[in-house]
């Protein structure tokens, strides 16, 4: 029997392909209006510049977006997305094809009866099973499995998307599958049709009346709800299926870096106020960030914060700031809003304080967990740090920071203590002649102790261990002393930038007046801003990877065996690791030392739990929380076997020693730092 196809056919009067045209031209008219009224949220924002370095975006774009490389960090989920994806790619060519056959343009048609089509036709049918099952899979897993990441997300919106999908598919075998019964063989000769011949099972074989209903049916119903879901997409979460990719390829490329009060201002002068305090102080980045989230939870499944009970949820902050810039930026205009999308004068919710509460804001340590696992890089540090970047403006900070901030001020530590005391640490060494430099010295390597290196007597003991292992391999070396200042890390990290870019001006100052090849540190936070947050390309190096190296060329050997039958594991500090990607150095390191015996956490490398955050939270306590992330760290490595920790990180190791004191726990837990460890060894 000949086929007629369903456009061809006259309706109630009309040739079908009129009744195309008019849903073609409709939809595309409310989808470019929707878009176009999005779009106006993304241009109220802040300048972010996104487009540099093209090439490894688009490598990025290619293995993080294209081949989906975050998504099996949750291995079924992460299957199952990758099926709906590939699905969506090769399924959006047949319903383009299907649309265009019926507008009277059937561009594709040469394509798919070339050699081609054949091929494609046989992906196509496979992937309507694949997509079905997977979308299957998808709402029987919200429906029974219920994930506790998927808490406070749309989920109505998540079934509505999963049975539109499924819809499409079932559609879609059905034309295809009445026209194989009614053409008496396959319409796409060569292919191979699993999901159509699947459907003829279900179709009334013997009748083809009803089945050449079922065949333009089939195809209306495909038609009407492509376009209908083209349009739901913008409306809610799953705008992502759009806005992924983008902001995949627009991701921010520097770890560990935080962005500028406001990109482009040189001059914090020339600010009117900083941080954010309306959504249209955000960048037009961190705003599309909020139209691409899926609300898959991951973030806040990782989120430390999350898992203590602090009142933190990466994810809420998103959905949370995402309805509010709906609602502020309506699709149609509302009453109770003027031209500008204000509310009457009192009505407008703060964005800090009303929509996220300062305690949100103050439970964040920036340990970076929740970027690292997002599968599309929506970025919340900056975000939060532009929030503490108001609170301080508006004086909203906790009270206890206002006298570590007029120490760091005043005194350039955190103490409050004199710069003549920088050095007092050294008298305590013996036979380690430590170089303190003046302005016009000429040294190899400069080693910046920084605060609590210098200052704390526990971490003092670790700036004796490295300057120790420089002496003995023999390397020209210096200190600061009374010249340097904090690096200003925490204090950044605080939202209180004027006086970082302070600290760091004095400590430029000083690194130009001296000659030096390279930099080490103790402290990964110190590494890091001097990574990433100060202009001047440094030689910077962790401790860590400095000292890895001199073993490795025979310039340091450990040689004495640790004779204990300590089981040791190694805490990836969220600074050192996920900032930075340094991972592999301190565990080589580590196993250069005869004797030891190292096991892993389940929870270690880019998804190493935060031990309570070297930064803000040394001066300020979040007492909504069932315990301490110290707490927990310690119990996933008790989990491990082990009984001694190790970090390379000093706030890690007042953190852990602190817990395991007021835990009671000194017979069975130990903690260690990297450099005392490779110091007994040498
Ligand atoms: S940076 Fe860490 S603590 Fe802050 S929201 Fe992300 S995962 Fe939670
Ligand atoms: S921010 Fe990323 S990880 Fe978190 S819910 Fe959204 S898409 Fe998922």
């Amino acid at each position: 029997m000949h086929l007629i196809h369903p456009a061809a056919k006259t309706l109630l009067g009309m040739p079908g392909f009129v009744y195309a045209w008019i849903i073609l031209v409709v939809s595309l008219a409310f989808f470019s209006y929707i878009i176009f009224r999005r779009y106006r949220m993304i241009r109220a924002g802040q300048k972010d510049p996104r487009l540099d370095h093209i090439g490894s975006r688009s490598l990025d774009l290619l293995s993080y977006g294209f081949m989906q490389k975050r998504q099996p960090r949750y291995l079924w989920a992460g299957i199952m997305h990758i099926m709906i994806f590939w699905g969506f790619i090769v399924l959006g060519l047949r319903s383009i094809d299907l649309v265009t056959e019926g507008l009277g343009l059937p561009i594709l048609r040469p394509l798919m009866q070339s050699g081609f089509g054949p091929v494609y036709n046989t992906l196509k049918d496979v992937f309507e099973l694949v997509v079905l099952i997977a979308c299957t899979w998808g709402i029987l897993r919200r429906a029974i499995v219920k994930p506790e990441r998927y808490r406070g997300s749309h989920q109505f919106e998540a079934y509505v998307v999963l049975c539109l999908i499924s819809f499409l598919m079932i559609t879609d075998m059905f034309f295809e599958g009445s026209a194989l019964l009614l053409a008496g063989s396959s319409s796409m000769a060569g292919a191979w049709l699993p999901a159509s011949q699947l459907a003829t099972l279900v179709l009334p074989e013997s009748d083809p009346g009803v089945l050449s209903a079922i065949h333009s049916w089939s195809y209306w119903l495909h038609v009407l709800s492509f376009f209908f879901f083209l349009n739901f997409l913008p409306l809610g979460k799953h705008f992502h299926i759009i806005t992924a990719l983008p902001n995949v390829f627009l991701r921010k490329r520097r770890k560990g870096a935080l962005k500028p009060a406001r990109w482009g201002v040189e001059d914090l002068e020339d600010l009117d106020y900083l941080g954010v305090e309306k959504l249209e102080d955000f960048t037009w980045k961190h705003i599309l960030d909020l139209f691409s989230c899926t609300e898959c939870g991951r973030c806040t499944d990782m989120c430390p914060a999350d898992a203590i009970g602090r009142p933190l949820s990466p994810k809420m902050i998103t959905i949370k700031l995402r309805d509010y810039g709906y609602d502020k930026f309506p699709l149609w205009k509302k009453a109770s809003r003027d031209a500008n999308g204000k509310l009457e004068e009192g009505h407008e919710p703060k964005i800090v304080g009303d929509l996220i509460t300062d305690d949100e804001i103050w439970s964040c340590t920036t340990c970076g967990a929740c970027e690292e696992e997002c599968p599309i890089f929506i970025e919340y540090i900056d975000k939060i740090i532009d929030m503490r970047r108001h609170l301080i403006e508006t004086s909203g900070n906790p009270k206890t920071f206002n006298q570590v901030l007029m120490h760091f001020e005043k005194t350039g530590n955190p103490f409050g203590k004199p710069a003549s005391k920088r050095t007092e640490w050294i008298d305590e060494i013996e036979d380690t002649p430590v170089k303190v430099l003046k302005k016009g010295d000429d040294v190899d390597l400069l080693y910046f102790v920084d605060s609590y290196g210098s200052y704390d007597p526990r971490i003092q003991a670790i700036s004796g261990a490295i300057v120790k292992g420089l002496h003995l391999a023999g390397i020209d070396f210096g200190i600061l002393g009374p010249l340097e200042k904090d690096t200003g890390h925490q204090v950044r990290r605080m939202g209180e930038e004027g006086l970082f870019q302070f600290l760091m001006e004095e400590n430029m100052e000083t690194l130009k007046s001296i000659r030096f090849n390279r930099i080490i540190t103790t402290d990964p936070h110190a590494f890091n801003t001097l990574k990433n947050d100060y202009p001047a390309p440094f030689k910077v190096f962790h401790y860590s990877q400095f000292f890895l190296t001199l073993i490795e060329k025979g310039r340091l050997k450990p040689t004495n065996r640790l004779t204990t039958k300590d089981i040791y594991t190694y805490h990836d500090p969220c600074y050192l690791g996920r900032h930075n990607e340094i991972y592999d150095e301190p565990r080589k390191l580590l196993r250069s030392l005869p004797g030891l015996q190292l096991v892993e956490m389940a929870r270690s490398r880019d998804r190493s739990f935060c031990c309570g955050g070297g930064d803000i939270i040394l001066w300020h306590e979040i007492e909504n929380e069932d315990m301490r992330m110290a707490d927990k760290r310690i119990q996933m490595a008790r989990e491990a076997g082990a009984n001694m920790i190790v970090t390379a990180c000093p706030f890690c190791l007042i953190h852990f020693e602190d817990a395991i004191k007021t835990g009671g726990l000194e017979d069975e837990m130990g903690v260690v730092d990297l450099m005392e460890l490779l110091i007994s060894t040498v």
